[in-house]
């Protein structure tokens, strides 16, 4: 496995490229991707910055120059619906661009030619995600996040989510929008601006990916308020505790595989 771990903004992603082992950084494209060791996995992590473009030709890099086997994205979202609250985490079942619109020439959502509205994400990761997700709020939690962030953010129970994320590229701050999104997309827990390039890019490249985002905000007229020091204290936290776990299980999932070669005598 070699993992391609990509987010969009420098706060997103500032503890794990210091977590790395003997990281080194090659530019290309205008980016900065990081290789190294994440808990004993070989690890590429990269800013793909804002936005479906950007995240697409990252991706893009990420498969055909990095040799990445298996992508994560991790990063912030606002609210799809409203039992999914600021401080909650959603792991992608799969992904939507909401602003793709071609009709009447094609259906609402779907991209043209492709003859998709949803991409999947591998069942596998995302499940693995969820767990290193469910375990990171069940145990780490409580400890990991500063009880004055705690107070500020109102976090008391966090809760994980799994379903549709939506991707377009629009910052939404819009009780209308969101609602009117809502209904149009059944399942929906949450909205970004990248998750759904990566999956389209993933889907046509054949290489498994998973997304997980922290809740930011409830895209309405309030979503700004705050929203970097929450990337900052609490998400950029979240992602670390993780990440941290999902490699540690992708250790065990290795080393018991290789036991499970040898004592088949292959
Ligand atoms: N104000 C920020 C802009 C961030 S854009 C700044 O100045 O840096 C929002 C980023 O967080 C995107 O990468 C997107 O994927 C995610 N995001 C969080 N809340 C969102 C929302 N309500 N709508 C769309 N994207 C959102």
């Amino acid at each position: 496995m070699r993992l391609g771990i990509i987010s969009a903004l420098s706060e997103e992603q500032q503890g794990l490229v210091e977590a790395m082992q003997s990281p080194y950084k090659l530019i290309h494209g205008q980016r900065e991707y990081w290789v190294g060791q994440l808990w004993e996995i070989d690890a590429v992590c990269v800013l793909s910055r804002i936005g479906k473009v950007a995240a697409a030709v990252t991706t893009t890099t990420l498969v055909e120059k990095f040799g990445v086997t298996h992508i994560l994205f991790t990063g912030v979202a606002g609210s799809g619906d409203k039992t999914v609250n600021v401080g909650d985490i959603v792991v992608a079942e799969s992904l939507v661009q909401h602003d793709m619109d071609a009709s009447p020439l094609f259906p609402r959502f779907e991209v043209p030619l492709l003859g998709l509205t949803h991409f999947p994400a591998d069942h596998q990761l995302a499940s693995r995600l969820f767990d290193a997700a469910s375990s990171f709020l069940d145990e780490d939690f409580m400890e990991a996040i500063a009880a004055d962030e705690k107070a500020v953010f109102r976090l008391t129970r966090p809760r994980i989510h799994r379903g549709l994320i939506a991707s377009g590229d629009q910052f939404i701050d819009d009780r209308e929008h969101i609602n009117g999104l809502n209904a149009a997309l059944p399942g929906l827990v949450a909205v970004e601006m990248e998750g759904a390039a990566v999956a389209q890019v993933c889907h046509e490249l054949d290489v498994p990916c998973a997304v997980i985002r922290t809740i930011s905000d409830n895209a309405n007229e309030n979503a700004a308020t705050d929203f970097l020091r929450f990337v900052k204290s609490v998400a950029a936290v979240y992602a670390c505790y993780i990440v941290r776990r999902f490699c540690l299980q992708a250790q065990d999932v290795k080393i018991s595989d290789q036991a499970s070669r040898e004592s088949a005598g292959t």
